[in-house]
């Protein structure tokens, strides 16, 4: 017996010797793409930060070059060659092993990029270029008809990438299968609307609720160079490395990665509304805090890289509001607060404080909008976007469609497009199936807020003592360390022992709410 066992355990380490320098150059290759991909963010941060509105069209044009280097180098024969030749071998025996993860993620990746024309890559990064820049103009403007034409193109380039890459359902499949991989349209649409079914209830209570917290007090002044210093200091104090990132300003705040020691986030100010420009820093925060503990060894390979973009959503919105928002985490900042926007809170008591920066009410604007009614933000574009891809909507007839669901789901429409169908980057951006991912961060970070907290005891007790340390360690050994090892359905049932689930989400947004709203 134990010979055959040391028979095995020798061809299996003769291949493995055999196979090594074929992993080598696969993984050499891929990190070579990684390289340029990151040139091709620079490029796209520096748009977004610095850039002179003149630089427009030839920043489209060199992101157009990168976009197409990147799929080249992503889908050149060889890698294809050598994914054949490592399939077999003892190296992709074990897909939770950093071989055998990294070789199934890129087998996976490689057939999916392979199936898109070179031609439409560069025309898709183009259009998505010019269309953000059009949607920057037409937001300001408040004129959806300047930005139809563009959406309508990108529309058009991403069913034919959906034809591309082929589906069974739905046109939307493929295109989720890009930030949630292996979700599919069908099982998001059940779980929100399970999600939607226990919200909207406890909206309605909150909403009929005689007990009210002053919100106002969040629109006094806040001079945006102490709303700048406070977030710094905050974004500091959780964990944010500034010595390997930096926080800058944009019209839509975003978190990107630009290599191993170099995390981007940035936020946008106004005076007199606390709140957009804090919890919008400790949101990015707690995306860079996943960036900045991923394994730095395996930069550039899937074990080296985020699970998917609800996992990483997970990251912000912890930190945003199970974290960010609660009790404890002020008892330690309140006072900090206070002496840096002495006019604005040194009459307000910390309960006002805490229960103003935990108002619900219906909202025109998603990324202002409370931890209550944000799923139903989400609600509307997943549906909307849905009816665009399968070309049962037409974008001329979106804002109306737009109005109609924000009546319907909140109560509200919008005065504008500014404040309604414009609002978001994404569609300008040609990121379609990407909203469900935020609605999927919010169930999978109340999931895990609940483990951390069943494994760490009292973290009330740590955050108002300033203490996050034992949370962020938490989240570097269960989720940031094993990079893509386990698919997204994988780690949370891992961690949790249970799959994804709306119930921890609800029980936490009850029991706060219930009893800041006296429910
Ligand atoms: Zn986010």
């Amino acid at each position: 017996m134990s010979t055959v066992v040391n028979e095995v355990n020798r061809v299996t380490s003769e291949n493995n010797r055999a196979d090594q320098p074929i992993y080598q150059k696969l993984c050499d290759a891929v990190q070579e793409a990684t390289l340029l991909a990151r040139i091709q963010h620079l490029l796209e941060w520096d748009e977004q930060t610095k850039m002179p509105k003149a630089g427009g069209a030839y920043r489209a044009d060199q992101m157009a070059y990168m976009a197409g280097l990147v799929h080249q180098k992503q889908t050149a024969p060889e890698i294809g060659e050598w994914l054949d030749q490592l399939v077999d071998s003892p190296l992709a025996d074990d897909p939770t092993s950093d071989t055998g993860a990294n070789i199934a993620h890129l087998r996976r990746d490689y057939d999916k990029k392979t199936r898109l024309p070179q031609s439409l890559v560069e025309q898709l990064a183009k259009a998505c270029t010019l269309g953000q820049q059009v949607w920057v103009e037409a937001r300001n403007a408040d004129d959806f008809k300047k930005f139809q034409p563009n959406l309508e193109e990108i529309l058009c380039l991403k069913r034919e990438e959906a034809a591309a890459l082929g589906y069974e359902q739905t046109p939307y499949d493929p295109l989720l299968d890009d930030y949630e991989p292996g979700e599919s349209t069908a099982n998001v649409a059940r779980v929100l609307s399970e999600l939607r079914d226990a919200l909207v209830p406890l909206v309605q209570a909150i909403a009929e609720s005689k007990q009210r917290p002053d919100a106002s007090l969040l629109a006094r002044s806040y001079p945006v160079e102490a709303q700048e210093s406070f977030g710094i200091a905050a974004a500091k104090r959780i964990g944010f490395d500034f010595g390997a990132g930096r926080l800058d300003v944009t019209a839509h705040p975003f978190c990107t990665g630009l290599g191993p020691g170099d995390v981007r986030i940035t936020t946008r100010y106004d005076e007199h509304a606390f709140s957009d420009a804090f919890f919008g820093i400790l949101h990015e925060t707690g995306h860079g805090l996943y960036d900045q503990g991923l394994p730095r060894k395996h930069y550039g390979l899937p074990i080296g890289e985020d699970v998917s973009l609800g996992i990483h959503e997970s990251q912000s919105r912890m930190w945003e509001n199970q974290v960010g928002r609660s009790r404890a985490f002020w008892e330690h900042f309140y006072p900090q607060a206070q002496a840096a926007f002495p006019a604005a809170l040194k009459d307000v008591a910390k309960e006002e404080f805490y229960g103003a920066i935990n108002d619900v009410r219906p909202s025109l604007v998603r990324v202002e909008a409370d931890e209550v009614t944000y799923n139903l933000h989400i609600l509307i574009r997943f549906e909307l976007e849905q009816a665009l891809i399968e070309d049962r909507l037409q974008v001329a007839d979106l804002p109306g469609a737009w109005n109609e669901k924000y009546q319907h789901y909140l109560g509200i429409t919008p005065p504008s497009d500014a404040d309604g169908v414009l609002q978001d980057v994404h569609w300008s951006a040609g990121l379609f199936g990407y909203f469900p991912t935020y609605a999927l961060g919010n169930l999978y970070s109340a999931q895990f807020f609940r483990q951390a907290a069943a494994d760490l005891g009292d973290l009330d007790a740590s955050f108002r003592k300033g203490d996050f340390s034992s949370l962020l360690s938490w989240l570097r050994e269960n989720i940031h360390r094993h990079g893509r090892r386990y698919s997204p359905a994988e780690l949370v049932e891992r961690i949790t022992g249970t799959p994804l689930q709306h119930e921890p989400l609800i029980s936490q947004l009850t029991a706060k709410y219930g009893e800041i709203y006296g429910l």
